[in-house]
């Protein structure tokens, strides 16, 4: 997903290149199409053969005077000679998307935001580093501020990291759909995919996927299982579909851990809970202690793993 974004952030800064050459070209045209500066501009380019040619002081010198005569013509039309020259809107890498062999940071910026758009997530807004314990009351603020830290030095690693999935689990409002999103924008900020959907949403997307002809379901499937960070959100509010729930959740979590993809999930489900209404196999991979984070949100102890 990210090459995907990045190869079109390129492609668009390559055609918009291309564009402000074309209408720099067209700028040069229309002044030309008048007969005071196609005059002096031919007076001009001649002499200047000449002198280039032929050398010497004194075709230099009327090279010189005829181009002063060419810029006052354009002038007098309203023009200038840098009008003829692209636009650049990065001083940086003259809008080639490289510098010093590198990545340009206005490519970076343009990607972010086209991550952003792909993502459905503004890198605009609340992120991990935003998290302020003062702004909360009660014993919760300590246990939110260690989650944040966690989450934050889990961001710094990211996608190095040994565990690929994050379970949040604790009721309602404890803050775990504002960890996520705050997560999937640090991720973004970063130059990293993070798609985040609601548990009804991805339910609904994996019945979609289940009906559709199999031509179409890597195409369906593509974003939930190229994003490197997954967020599927207060997971146990979806209906229940046979063949497909619990079948869909275990695939895209077996096939996104194999592949080194990170999935969170948040809950309002107790681990004991998720063993009941899903099944054993989908309880012993969120959580499995070699691959998983438990971040718990209420309670005395909050473990992380
Ligand atoms: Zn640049």
């Amino acid at each position: 997903m990210t090459g995907e974004v990045l190869k079109k952030v390129l492609d668009e800064k390559r055609a918009a290149k291309r564009r402000e050459e074309a209408a720099a070209r067209e700028r040069m045209n229309a002044a030309l199409s008048l007969p005071d500066v196609a005059e002096a501009h031919r007076e001009y380019i001649n002499i200047l053969h000449e002198s280039l040619r032929y050398g010497g002081a004194d075709r230099a010198e009327r090279a010189e005077l005829a181009h002063a005569a060419y810029v006052d013509a354009l002038r007098a039309a309203g023009w200038s000679e840098e009008d003829f020259l692209p636009r650049i809107s990065c001083e940086k890498c003259e809008d080639t998307g490289i510098c010093d062999g590198r990545i340009c940071d206005c490519v970076k910026k343009a990607f972010v935001r086209a991550l952003g758009v792909a993502c459905d997530i503004s890198p605009k807004g609340f992120a991990l580093s935003d998290f302020s314990a003062d702004a909360i009351k009660g014993p919760q603020a300590e246990r939110l501020a260690s989650v944040y830290a966690k989450m934050c030095a889990y961001a710094k690693k990211f996608p190095d990291v040994n565990r690929n999935i994050i379970v949040c689990t604790g009721k309602t409002g404890t803050g775990k759909t504002m960890l996520a999103e705050a997560l999937a924008r640090t991720l973004i900020r970063r130059g990293h995919s993070a798609v985040m959907m609601s548990a009804v949403a991805f339910n609904s997307l994996m019945l979609k996927c289940h009906t559709s002809p199999y031509s179409e379901r890597e195409g369906l499937l593509a974003d939930v299982m190229s994003a490197e960070l997954l967020v599927i959100d207060d997971l146990g509010t979806e209906p229940r579909y046979n063949n497909v729930t619990c079948e869909y959740l275990l695939m895209v979590i077996e096939e996104r851990t194999s592949k080194g993809l990170s999935t969170m999930i948040t809950t309002n489900l107790s681990p004991d809970r998720i063993l009941r209404t899903y099944n054993e196999r989908i309880y012993s991979r969120l959580f499995d202690k070699r691959r998983s984070v438990t971040l718990l949100f209420e309670g005395e102890d909050l473990r992380l793993n």
